[in-house]
């Protein structure tokens, strides 16, 4: 079992049923999440046969570094091997309010998106809570910086592996742990409706943002496949109810791509669709990957865009691109097979 996998209050509960204190579960904690020990030999303040416990019924040892890129713009991508033969990305970003990490929910992703590098393979699996977890205490002992934020936007998507999106927001949360506020934390979807009312009802700050890249079926179908599941209607329906709900405002995500999504007359689209709604749409050039055929959209276009949505008095923002000289940008993740 993978000590990054128990909640708090899971571990307490360990620590209670096997006859110890519950005191424990905070010195293990503040050992695992504050001094970022990796084995419990190191937990000097603990007794010998609770170390002994801890060392028989857990493990630290889930991901190794298979390689580690620096980008000029500070961004750092590592490649992290799950030692089941799967390898999965993470990528440390430097902004001006501190580091984030963009963290990876899955091997592969099964909703297939024509423009991701991340949709080319097929889901393996999901990765445990401890698993995602894992990744931002590695990536931090790896470059020697600290997370303070976390964008849930590498490789999968995150509601199609729900529950141990929870427990991983439960445990980076927790204040006796890693502690990164929930107002820290974005979680991205392609849009999977029922998940999306769910999160709703979720209780916590977590910021949503959902990846909608079109105003009509016709684009978005082309695009994602999701959308025949779930259309457009549907999935701004399925905001306006999480507003409704939450009263937090929704980050709606919109690659930008040459002749396809990015002409006046879609702007004009876009900004009927999400008139009146607390949303703010974050305009991404289209990273390019060698798996699609698609094009960036050219500058003058996407400041066309973004006029017609300012004149519609629609919050949004033209995005700079972080680690595209070392694929690290949205959508170049991949897990790959070396
Ligand atoms: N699966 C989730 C979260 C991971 S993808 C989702 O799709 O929302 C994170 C973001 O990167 C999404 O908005 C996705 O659309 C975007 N993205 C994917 N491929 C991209 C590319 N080639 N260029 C720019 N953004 C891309
Ligand atoms: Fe999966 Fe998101 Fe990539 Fe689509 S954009 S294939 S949902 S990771």
């Amino acid at each position: 079992m993978l000590i990054y996998d128990f909640t708090y209050d899971e571990l307490e509960e360990f620590i209670l049923e096997h006859g110890y204190k519950k005191f424990r579960a905070e010195q293990i904690w503040n050992w695992v999440y504050k001094q970022k020990v990796d084995s419990f030999k190191e937990m000097l303040n603990l007794p010998d046969d609770l170390i002994e416990l801890l060392t028989s019924s857990f493990t630290f040892d889930v991901l190794e570094l298979v390689i580690k890129n620096t980008s000029q713009d500070g961004t750092i991508k590592f490649l992290f091997d799950l030692k089941d033969s799967n390898l999965i990305e993470t990528v440390l970003m430097n902004h001006n309010y501190g580091m984030s990490a963009c963290v990876t929910t899955q091997v592969g992703c099964n909703i297939g998106c024509s423009f991701c590098a991340s949709g080319v393979l097929k889901k393996k699996r999901d990765l445990t809570a401890g698993e995602i977890v894992a990744q931002i205490i590695k990536a931090e002992k790896e470059s020697g910086v600290r997370v303070s934020s976390i964008v849930i936007m590498g490789i999968g998507e995150p509601f199609d592996n729900y529950k141990n999106f929870v427990k991983f927001v439960q445990i980076v949360n927790h204040p006796k742990g890693l502690a990164i506020g929930a107002r820290h934390i974005t979680v991205s979807t392609s849009g999977l409706v029922p998940k999306i009312k769910e999160f709703a009802h979720l209780g916590v700050q977590v910021n949503l943002a959902v990846s909608l890249h079109a105003p009509t079926n016709e684009i978005r179908s082309k695009l994602m496949k999701i959308n025949d599941r779930f259309k457009v209607e549907e999935v701004v329906d399925a905001i306006k109810y999480y507003i409704h709900v939450t009263n937090r405002r929704v980050t709606i995500e919109y690659i930008m791509i040459q002749e396809l999504n990015d002409s006046v007359e879609t702007a004009h689209e876009l900004a009927k669709l999400l008139k009146g709604m607390n949303v703010y749409v974050n305009l991404i050039p289209y990273n390019t990957v060698k798996e699609a055929p698609y094009e960036r959209s050219s500058l003058e276009r996407r400041q066309a865009f973004y006029k017609v949505l300012k004149e519609h008095k629609i919050t949004a923002v033209l995005r700079k691109e972080q680690g595209h000289d070392i694929n690290a940008a949205c959508g170049q993740l991949r897990s790959q097979n070396l």
